[in-house]
């Protein structure tokens, strides 16, 4: 069937342009796919922009372009997380400038295959992994030593349209928050799966932010009692409708005193830590088992001194975990599916795309008002 479209070209006159295709018309064929279909038209899509350390504004960058193996997507809403909060503030030296954030996505296919058609809602893995390096050869891709974060090494997804590689979508019957939790919750999961949690392990949670609110999902997915632990009891309240089972409040309580009364002062049997400070990288260790595992998520911002003597005495598994893999994703969206976690309360605020400089500029003058913060881009 023959379609009309209208391309307004850079001279300011409308052309009118034919092709032949199933799919789009002229009224809703969107500016990707007219620069696809007519590469003499000028087009180009919004996008934030990080330009220096403490600015952001929306602007127009080129179309994406999908590579053999890529499709492209429609993004709906992206989620901020504290990663996204130092680039802004230019605290990660990854980050260069000028670069687009996001890589906290719910996003909708627009042009599919057989596998992934159009109007199909996904998240996607913001990681990329050669192939070659020691944990690639091992299966472990998430931590790819030459790994390029979306939004940190390269550019992210807070734009309009996005390419991304078809292995790097997980299709979702999910709501676009949801969606955008998927990738956050992972990191916790992966944790989780790190640490070997089963059910009948107790677990402390050091941390229960982003990340750590993760890894108490998790941990209570796999049936563990899951010891929350923070200073701010918001963030307690929101783990314990995450599925934790006790919760400490170091603002108030005393960490070694509460764990030990917790678990018959052996300790418990896993300890994740989801904050990277000093301090609670040594409690870490201090505070698991005998024969415990100690899984660290936080990344620590200076060196670390421990009594090392406490890895030999306690025979210690001790355990880095980054990123997560695939089936990290499929065990978050199933307990989505089954609306398992408190979403509503985990995010305290969704703003429109204009906003997005904004939210992070307020962000970054009261980082412990906002839990996670998300863009409604479409
Ligand atoms: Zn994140
Ligand atoms: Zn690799």
């Amino acid at each position: 069937m023959k379609r009309v479209v209208y391309i307004q070209r850079a001279d300011g006159q409308s052309t009118k342009h034919c092709r032949d295709g199933p799919e789009h018309n002229g009224r809703s064929t969107p500016a990707w796919v007219l620069s696809q279909m007519f590469p003499e038209a000028t087009s180009s899509v919004k996008a934030l922009v990080l330009k220096k350390p403490g600015e952001a504004s929306v602007e127009m960058v080129p179309n994406p372009v999908a590579a053999p193996g890529e499709l492209l997507l429609r993004v709906r809403m992206v989620g901020f997380c504290g990663s996204d909060l130092n680039s802004f503030c230019g605290r990660n030296p990854l980050v260069t400038f000028p670069r687009i954030p996001g890589h906290e996505v719910s996003a909708t296919v627009i042009e599919g295959d057989s596998s992934l058609p159009a109007g199909t809602d996904v998240a996607l893995s913001p990681y990329t992994n050669c192939g070659q390096c020691a944990s690639c050869r091992r299966g472990r891709s998430n931590a790819c030593q030459f790994n390029q974060t979306l939004g940190v090494q390269r550019d992210g997804a807070l734009a309009e349209f996005v390419a991304m590689p078809r292995e790097k979508l997980y299709p979702a019957k999910l709501t676009r928050k949801e969606l955008c939790l998927v990738e956050p919750l992972t990191v916790g999961f992966h944790a989780v799966a790190r640490g070997r949690i089963k059910a009948d392990d107790t677990v402390a949670i050091l941390g229960c932010g982003g990340v750590g609110l993760g890894a108490v999902a998790g941990s209570n997915a796999r049936g563990a009692r899951t010891i929350c632990v923070d200073m701010d009891d918001e963030k307690l309240a929101v783990a314990r409708a995450a599925g934790g089972s006790d919760a400490i409040s170091t603002a108030k309580e005393s960490l070694h005193d509460r764990l030990q009364e917790l678990t018959e002062g052996r300790g418990p049997d896993v300890v994740i830590e989801a904050i990277g400070t000093p301090q609670t990288f040594r409690a870490a260790v201090e505070e698991v088992a005998f024969t415990g595992r100690v899984v660290y998520i936080g990344y620590a911002k200076e060196p670390v001194s421990y009594e090392t003597r406490l890895f030999v005495q306690k025979e210690l598994d001790i355990l880095g975990s980054r990123n997560a893999l695939p089936e990290d994703f499929r065990a978050v969206i199933h307990l989505l599916e089954r609306k398992q976690f408190p979403v509503d309360q985990a995010v305290s605020l969704v703003v429109p795309f204009e906003e997005a400089a904004n939210a992070l500029r307020s962000w970054s003058e009261n980082p412990a008002s906002f839990k996670k913060i998300m863009v409604a881009v479409d």
